[in-house]
């Protein structure tokens, strides 16, 4: 899957201006682009090039994604593991953590905390290690999230962030009906990932490499991969990556629905997420999301509110389409949270707070399902997004999901800010549709919900 010597011979490749040129010429087409060419993007030094590399990540994001930006917030739901990774609070070892399994219970509350912020999209994420070693604590869980009403509201899509699973639970999981299985390799560099990775069934790299396999062979179609940078080489990390989703491209005729891109925090107990061993700065960072956008157009990236609000904008512009926000890292942290959270976090706005900034940013903020719950999924997903018309529906699509957050949960300034920024997107939505959107904003306004293309 990951040719460590191919890699390291691309590493070596010298990039052009001409060369970088024809590749930003062909991104603009909205085209996926090759290892090789990836690595002559990542090879640039010259800080004008640069520039238009950010130039080029800009208009791809545009042209795709529009100014919408898809949020959600993370559920933890346990903070026991039998793992040790040296760079997480919650590795089995750390004493500093005060450990808490949520019963079902504590789950509602959660949840419904979660809901009376507006919340529409979860991410459940947990340690390694549930009770009684079965999967079924995680199948509960999904089950007692959906149940949860707050009026006419619930969570319309449960993504899950769990450790690596068999083919016969990835089955199980599907019939819980889960949105994307994400699971990050950290690093694909084998001796890094040994060093970093001492104890547990996580120490076993091959395994967890060969997860997303053995979840689209259980007929799971929707998943997210990452990398955490920080712990080796940016570039070697970009292109395994790259190797990785086209290992998943060529054995099943589908990438990654999205990317994530958690940059290493500090966490109680661990020096070592206080000193990453590759940090990576503000300009490199940027430098990674403009590559990646580039290079998988379609693929969503996702920001976590690990990183700061300065960062979460200029990202937006260069990328990123869906960001995290009002995160607790913590078990109970949305309803009663003491536990130590996993790692500290770089923003720590309101889901409002938020939204307003991105509303005074010029973007529209979404709470958007649609494609999961229409079965736009996997191949589906990539066919209906290929020739950019996701803009056609994604956008009346954040509209109607951001009236809904404005009538039931936004405060009086966002409220306000919020119906100017509706209007004055009703106007960036084609003729032919965009009274059929007026209508339904009527009947949103009217208390109908859960409308969508
Ligand atoms: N336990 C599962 C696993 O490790 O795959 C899933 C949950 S784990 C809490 C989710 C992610 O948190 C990990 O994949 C890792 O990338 C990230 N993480 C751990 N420690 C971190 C830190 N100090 N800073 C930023 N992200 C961290
Ligand atoms: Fe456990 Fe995941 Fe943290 Fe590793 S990253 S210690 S597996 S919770």
């Amino acid at each position: 899957m990951i040719d460590e010597n191919k890699i390291e011979t691309l590493l070596k490749n010298v990039s052009d201006p001409l060369a970088v040129r024809d590749i930003l010429k062909k991104s603009k087409n909205l085209e996926r682009l090759s290892l090789e060419e990836t690595s002559i993007l990542l090879n640039t030094v010259d800080e004008k090039l640069w520039e238009e590399i950010f130039e080029a990540a800009s208009y791809v994001k545009t042209k795709i994604y529009g100014n919408r930006l898809v949020l959600f917030a993370p559920l933890y739901i346990s903070n026991l593991c039998k793992n040790e990774c040296l760079y997480c609070g919650f590795r089995a070892s750390n004493k500093d953590v005060h450990r808490q399994v949520l019963t079902q219970e504590e789950i509602h509350n959660e949840t419904l905390a979660l809901l009376k912020t507006g919340q529409k999209r979860i991410l459940l994420v947990s340690g390694e290690a549930y009770p009684n070693g079965k999967l079924d604590y995680i199948i509960d869980s999904i089950k007692t999230v959906y149940s949860v009403q707050d009026g006419k509201n619930n969570i319309r899509r449960l993504n899950v962030n769990i450790a690596p699973l068999t083919t016969e639970e990835f089955i199980k999981i599907k019939e819980a009906d889960i949105g994307t299985y994400q699971l990050f390799q950290e690093t694909y560099h084998k001796p890094s990932y040994k060093k970093l990775h001492t104890k547990g069934p996580k120490s076993d790299y091959d395994y967890r490499l060969q997860t997303i396999d053995r979840a689209f062979e259980a007929g799971i179609d929707d998943v997210g991969i990452g990398i955490l940078f920080g712990l080796y080489d940016y570039k070697y990390e970009i292109l395994s990556l790259v190797s990785h989703i086209e290992h998943l491209e060529a054995k099943f005729g589908m990438g990654p629905h999205t990317i994530s891109i958690p940059r290493l925090e500090p966490a109680t107990g661990s020096d070592l997420a206080s000193n990453p061993p590759y940090p990576v700065d503000d300009e490199t960072f940027k430098k990674i999301i403009a590559i990646l956008r580039l290079t998988v157009p379609y693929t969503g990236l996702i920001l976590s509110t690990r990183e700061n609000p300065k960062m979460r904008h200029e990202a937006m512009n260069l990328g990123i389409s869906q960001i995290s926000a009002g995160s607790k890292t913590n078990p109970g942290g949305y309803s009663s949270g003491k536990s130590v959270e996993q790692f500290s976090l770089g923003d720590h706005r309101s889901l409002d707070e938020v939204i307003l900034d991105i509303c005074s940013k010029d973007a529209i903020p979404s709470f958007c399902t649609s494609c999961y719950r229409l079965g736009r999924t996997g191949l589906d997903f990539m066919e209906y997004a290929k020739p950019g018309d996701i803009r056609k529906k994604c956008l009346p699509n954040a509209l109607y999901t951001f009236q809904e957050y404005i009538d039931d949960y936004a405060t009086e300034e966002t409220k306000k800010i919020g119906m100017k920024m509706i209007k004055k997107q009703l106007l960036d939505i084609p003729e032919s549709i965009r009274e059929r959107v007026i209508t339904n904003l009527n009947k949103i306004k009217k208390g109908a919900r859960d409308l969508y293309e």
